[in-house]
């Protein structure tokens, strides 16, 4: 596999159609170009174009579109061929391209590959191109389309950027020291950069909207056997998903049914009975029930009729909800009443949740949406939270660079830039030093 090979992908579904897209990519676009569809079109405009094999048989009627680089979606010359959509006009168009030298077929992720590679697009553009083609729910595209339209991957290049200024002066400070030449207070100066550029890296680690909304939500229905818990997901599924029974302890593995709430993805999980056991096998559904309901973004807590309502210990946020609502037992201790059977209070229970899980997923900013993400801002609001502290307790100036050195190269890694070189660059053009 060349990475200068030319290269080519029906980038339309698969199956019958009545328009399939051929595209191509490389050097040899422009040969590619003028064997099968003669003159060059202008750059960017559709064109009508018969396609024609190498001896001159014609293959299709096409609208052409010529897109020379480095202005194109990968940087390099791009084509697409928008010929019909049968098996037969692809598998002979594609059959041609195939055989023209220095042409083959692409890989998977290809074409965005050579956009990265080429700088078109950084590292969380290509996530965000990644979860815009996977996403299910309106919220989702959403987010897709600002990380994709470089949100995210702005917001970390200004903190390196900032960080390289930080590492600038630290810099500074420690070539120049002996000499006095430098103004006083460029580490005090660098340390509350520091700090500034933590609070604001911490801000957005504090939400966790963006994976939230990327994974989807998970709401935990909680309670104790034969609360109700099997007959409302039951309800949410329209389906038999969970076996309903009178008899206690018979739902003993979670179930889940994946919902979408107003543009969110929101899966409920039915939990085995959260009760005493001493049968093992039910020990173990209970056990991984408190773990997903401790790892859940929302707990229903399901309270029966005859039931005080115990204390659930839980991080989460809980909602208390009052099953059987249909025998007549009105309780004012939980936040709201449905019965499954009826299907009474469901509706405004979905809008609680809806409501609820908008809140947690609400971005004020750019948001993370992966752990990569996440692991690489920690790790460089660590480096600087450790290294403003060293500058605090009068520590090695040169240990606490490094740290910043290192909180840099984190930054740089979320958008898969690594050049921390250049801070030697802005070290002597941005400060005067007069040297
Ligand atoms: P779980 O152990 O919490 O999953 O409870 P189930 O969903 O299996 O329900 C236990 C029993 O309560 C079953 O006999 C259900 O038919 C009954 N039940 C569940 N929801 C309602 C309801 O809204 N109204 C009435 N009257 N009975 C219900």
């Amino acid at each position: 596999m060349r990475s200068d090979d030319t290269i080519f992908a029906i980038a339309s579904g698969q199956g019958r159609a009545a328009v399939s897209v051929i595209r191509i990519s490389g050097d040899q676009t422009r040969f590619v170009l003028e064997t099968i569809a003669g003159k060059i079109p202008a750059p960017r405009r559709l064109t009508l174009r018969t396609l024609k094999d190498p001896a001159g048989e014609p293959l299709d009627q096409a609208l052409v579109a010529w897109m020379p680089g480095p202005g194109s979606f990968t940087g390099e010359d791009q084509a697409e061929l928008q010929i019909h959509g049968g098996a037969a006009t692809r598998n002979a168009v594609i059959g041609v391209l195939a055989r023209i030298e220095g042409c083959r077929a692409a890989e998977a992720g290809e074409f965005t590959r050579r956009a990265f590679l080429n700088g078109r697009m950084d590292l969380t553009q290509v996530e965000g191109l990644a979860d815009l083609i996977d996403a299910e729910t309106e919220a989702q595209r959403r987010q897709a389309m600002r990380q994709m339209e470089g949100e995210l991957g702005h917001a970390a290049e200004e903190w390196r950027e900032e960080g390289l200024q930080i590492l600038a002066l630290l810099e500074a400070s420690l070539d120049f020291a002996d000499e006095g030449d430098v103004p006083d207070g460029l580490e005090h100066q660098a340390m509350t950069r520091m700090q500034a550029l933590a609070d604001r890296i911490a801000k957005v680690l504090s939400s966790r909207s963006g994976e939230r909304l990327r994974e989807g939500l998970t709401v935990v229905i909680a309670g104790s056997p034969n609360a109700g818990k099997s007959t409302l997901l039951n309800r949410l599924a329209g389906r038999d998903v969970a076996i309903v029974s009178p008899f206690a302890g018979t739902t003993r593995d979670a179930l889940e049914v994946r919902c979408d709430l107003g543009g969110l993805p929101v899966t409920f999980v039915d939990t085995a009975g959260l009760r005493e056991t001493a049968d093992p096998v039910e020990q173990e559904g209970v056990t991984r029930a408190r773990q997903l309901a401790e790892q859940a973004d929302l707990v229903l807590h399901l309270v029966a009729p005859d039931e005080d309502v115990p204390r659930l210990s839980s991080e989460r946020q809980v909602l208390r909800v009052a099953t059987k609502g249909d025998l007549n037992r009105i309780r004012h201790d939980c936040d709201l009443s449905i019965s499954a059977l009826s299907g009474e209070g469901l509706p405004e229970l979905l809008e609680r949740v809806e409501h609820l899980a908008q809140d947690m997923v609400n971005p004020a900013h750019a948001s993370i949406s992966r752990e990569r993400h996440r692991a690489l801002f920690m790790e460089s609001h660590q480096m600087l939270q450790r290294a403003h502290s060293m500058l605090e307790t009068n520590q090695a100036i040169e240990l606490a660079t490094e740290d910043v050195r290192l909180a840099v190269r984190a930054l740089a890694r979320v958008t898969g830039r690594l050049d921390v070189e250049d801070v030697l660059d802005r070290l002597f053009s941005g400060f005067c030093i007069g040297k």
